[in-house]
């Protein structure tokens, strides 16, 4: 299994004590499957992938990454197999303003030490950003900037990619045109994706559907 996560739980604490996001949830994905997580706003969609990403700790349970329990590990152990086996892709795409886009998307794999020129000018062509190589991101459209994130996480070679609705500001043909190009880059890596989305289309393309519920995956 690329991940498993097995009964996690975590609450945040509020006004009038803590108050229980998820309440004992469990998933697995394995190599080249793909995952869809829907739910309310609010059911704790953004929670799971942060704690799956290592960038926050889990009250109890345990999350297994290609077989390794990342809930035990040190900060640093965390922050590095996070850069090494885990690409995530967020509504914020956090490009880096002072790096042209070609830079921005070779950022992480250099990172990770797994950069790879031709690997890295296929994605930049399959996303249809060849043309924009040398620009900065401010000179970039809000569906371009989106690109070049996916772009920057897959020329890592993550072998799990989180994506949190990763489609959700484009425009509906951008989105479809997008997610098309991102599932087809994902099966021919062989990683395996967990995408939020509140979109019923988009989860249907996906391979598999959980819904998070009142603390638990349905
Ligand atoms: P979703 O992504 O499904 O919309 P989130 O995971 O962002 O939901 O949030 C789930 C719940 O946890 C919400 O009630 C939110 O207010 C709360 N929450 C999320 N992050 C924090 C935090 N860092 N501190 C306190 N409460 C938080
Ligand atoms: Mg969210």
């Amino acid at each position: 299994m690329v991940l498993t996560v097995q009964d996690v739980t975590k609450s945040y604490s509020g006004a009038d004590g803590d108050v229980p996001v998820l309440r004992g949830v469990s998933l697995s994905l394995d190599r080249g499957e793909t995952l869809a997580l829907t739910g309310e706003s609010g059911s704790g969609k953004s929670t799971l992938l942060h704690l799956i990403g290592g960038l926050d700790t889990v009250d109890a349970g345990s999350i297994f990454i290609g077989g390794r329990e990342i809930t035990t590990l040190r900060d640093t152990d965390r922050a590095a197999l996070r850069r090494s086996d885990v690409g995530v892709i967020f509504q914020q795409f956090n490009l880096i303003p002072s790096l042209t886009v070609q830079a921005n998307i070779a950022f992480q794999a250099r990172l990770a030490g797994t950069f790879d020129a031709d690997h890295t000018a296929r994605l930049s062509q399959a996303l249809g950003l060849t043309d924009h190589s040398s620009k900065y991101p401010e000179a970039l459209s809000g569906g371009q900037q989106q690109r070049v994130a996916i772009a920057r996480t897959l020329a890592a070679r993550p072998k799990l990619v989180l994506a949190d609705e990763p489609t959700g500001n484009l425009d509906e043909s951008t989105a479809a045109d997008v997610l098309d190009q991102m599932l087809a880059l994902v099966r021919e890596t062989g990683a395996a994706l967990l995408m939020v989305t509140h979109s019923q289309t988009v989860a249907r393309r996906m391979g598999r559907h959980v819904h998070l519920s009142q603390g638990h995956v349905v």
